[in-house]
Order: structure tokens, then sequence, then C-alpha cells
């Protein structure tokens, strides 16, 4: 639990974005060296470069404002005018970003449905990937995303994605803003290294966009991490995008601190959400799969389904605050402990009489 919270606070499950900079991170962020990383002078940024890029198994890195200019650059960084990208239909790099890869760089996305696990059926893509003939768009990229809505994309999948798109000669991207939730439930489930199972999910791609401000606590970065040649495409569009930042050296030590002591703590979120899922189970109109990580979705349904404003303004008046109205979201993080997810439960318990 973050120390710089109250526990008498509010219950924000709405999003782990919305945690507060612990007190170790402050102290970290007010030693911090800074340069002006658009000369490349940010003793802090670069030492976050290259620390997110061995972590993660690639050459080079550079550190983003948001996971959307992350994504945005690192779309554009393999794609031109012209080109296509694959990713899913409730993709965030195709849905939730505003269209930016087409809007700022004519690159037309191809969304395709996905598979209630999140994946990519391979054949789904081979129907998709265009042919080389005038009429269609050059197919250039596939994007995936894990953790996709808090669920785990089977390391087995992400290995053939990887070999058939290779195959294809297409560039594999992932999206991983939450990619160390996901590299801590594998190696929960399996007993091995969070950090090694980084990198079996990496090795998998040849471009990774990671989050610093969501399960990692961080105020606010991403990192695109690729190869050489790649990040430095990228830098180029993320000087055009507005992300040449100056002193940013004191959110890059704010995201050093974060993956010196966030990481391995985020099995103690994904173990408070099995908790709430448990707390919440059997309660009638609520239905939900089992959480893999962080994330939970609550379909209403029945007559709950008309339910979900009364619901959210009962807790709101609890102090506790959520997302939704008929597919309800609940999101753990540092800023939540047990005793906040017991009032959670208590309160929805209470206005269900459950
Ligand atoms: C949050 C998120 C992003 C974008 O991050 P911002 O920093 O909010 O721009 C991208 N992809 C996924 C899957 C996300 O959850």
């Amino acid at each position: 639990m973050n120390t710089t919270t109250p526990s008498s606070a509010r219950v924000d499950l709405r999003s782990d974005t919305v945690t507060r900079p612990t007190a170790g991170m402050r102290e970290a962020m007010a030693q911090a060296l800074v340069g002006d990383d658009v000369f490349g002078d940010d003793p802090s940024v670069n030492e976050l470069q290259e620390k997110i890029a061995k972590m993660l198994g690639f050459e080079a890195a550079l550190f983003m404002s948001t996971g959307t200019q992350s994504n945005l650059c690192g779309i554009l960084s393999h794609c031109q005018r012209g080109d296509e990208y694959i990713a899913g239909q409730m993709a965030h790099c195709y849905r939730w970003e505003g269209g930016g890869a087409a809007v700022f760089g004519s690159v037309q996305p191809q969304p395709l449905t996905q598979q209630a696990d999140g994946s990519l059926a391979l054949q789904d893509i081979e129907a998709a990937i265009k042919p080389d003939d005038a009429h269609f768009a050059k197919t250039k990229m596939v994007a995936l995303e894990n953790t996709w809505g808090g669920k785990v994309l089977p390391q087995s999948y992400l290995n053939d994605y990887s070999n058939f798109v290779q195959e294809k000669g297409l560039a594999r991207h992932l999206d991983g803003a939450r990619l160390f939730n996901a590299a801590v439930a594998q190696a929960t489930a399996l007993g091995t290294s969070p950090y090694a199972e980084v990198k079996n999910i990496t090795q998998c791609f040849d471009s990774v966009s990671v989050c610093f401000s969501k399960g990692l606590g961080a105020p606010m970065g991403s990192a695109l991490c690729g190869s050489k040649e790649y990040i430095a495409k990228a830098h180029r569009l993320r000087k055009m995008a507005g992300g040449g930042l100056r002193q940013a050296g004191f959110m890059a030590a704010a995201v050093s601190y974060a993956l010196d002591h966030h990481v391995t703590r985020m099995a103690e979120d994904h173990q408070l959400m099995a908790h709430l899922a448990q707390g919440l189970a059997g309660i009638p109109g609520l239905q939900f799969e089992t959480p893999q990580t962080n994330i939970l979705f609550v379909d209403l349904v029945g007559e709950a389904k008309s339910r979900g404003a009364a619901l959210q303004a009962h807790l709101k008046s609890e102090g506790i605050d959520m997302t939704g109205l008929y597919r309800l979201r609940f999101v753990t993080h540092l800023d939540v402990d047990r005793a906040g997810v017991d009032r959670a439960i208590a309160a929805i318990r209470q206005f269900f009489g459950a």
C-alpha cells in the first residue's frame, strides 16, 4: 500500500492510472540528475532507456510521454503512407487512440474480431493480409495487446503468432501497456521469474510499447523498444508528435524507481483482484469471468441490468469509485489495499441485499 495515501481516502477502483507517487519515488525524483533530452543530455532518461531496453531484450528504447504516443510512433516506424496494420477490433491501438495512425500517418488500420482470450486467429490474419496488387494497401504489421482487458495471451499462442507473422514477412508489434502484469501473472502460474517471463513475451515481437503510468505506478510515461534502426526512426517521429521533452529525467527517475520496486509487487494487485471476485461471487445479476490480473469486468444481467447507475451512485456515497454502467470495471493497483477492497465488497453486497 502506498503510504502517501491515507487509508481513510476514497477507494478508487476506476483505473490503475490513478496512483500517486510513493514516498520513495518522490525521493528518487527529487534526487534525479537531469539535462536537456532533446540534446540527448539527460542522464536519467538515458539510463532508463538502457534499462528498459535490456529488461525487454531489445537493442534500444525511447521514453515517450504516453502509451498513445508510443503506439503512434511505433506504428509509423513500421508503416508508410498507404500501408496497413492489422489489429484487434477492440485493440487500444485501433479503437481508443483517435485513429491517430490514419490521421497523422495515412496508415490504414485493418481491424479483426478478437477471440475471447484477446488473440487474433492466425487464419483471420492470413485472410486479411492483402495480395501485392494495385487495389490494396500494403499490409506491413500485425499488432497484439497483452494483457488485453486484463487477460494474459497464452505464451504458446504468442510463439505461434510470432512464427506465422515472421513467415509472412510482416512486423510484429506488441501494445504491452500492461506487459508487466502479464509477465507477473505468468510467473505466478508457472513458479518462474517475472523478469524471465517478460523476455519470453517480448521475444515474440519486433517492437514493444510499455506503459509506466499504470500498474507500475509512475506519474507518466511509456517506452517504445526495438532495434537501433527502428528506434532512430521513432525518435524523428516522436519529435514531430511533439514528444521531444527537455528535463524529462524527473519522470524517468520515477520510472526507474518503479522498475526496481514495483514489478514483483504486482502479484499483490492480482491477489487483491482475486479477493474482490471471490467477494462478489454468487450475487444474483452479476456475471464475470475469473480475473487473471488486476482488472475485473462485471456484466449486470437480468433485473440488475438497469441498476448500474444506482449502484455507481451508492458506491460513490460509500467512498468507492469505479466505472461502467452495464459492464462495470474494477481495477486494483498500488493505491488500494485489502481493507479498501473489503469495503467495496460490503457496499456492493449491501446494495444487492446479498
Ligand atoms: C492505457 C493504454 C494505452 C495508452 O496509454 P496512454 O498513456 O493513456 O496514452 C495503450 N494501450 C493500452 C492497452 C492501454 O491500456
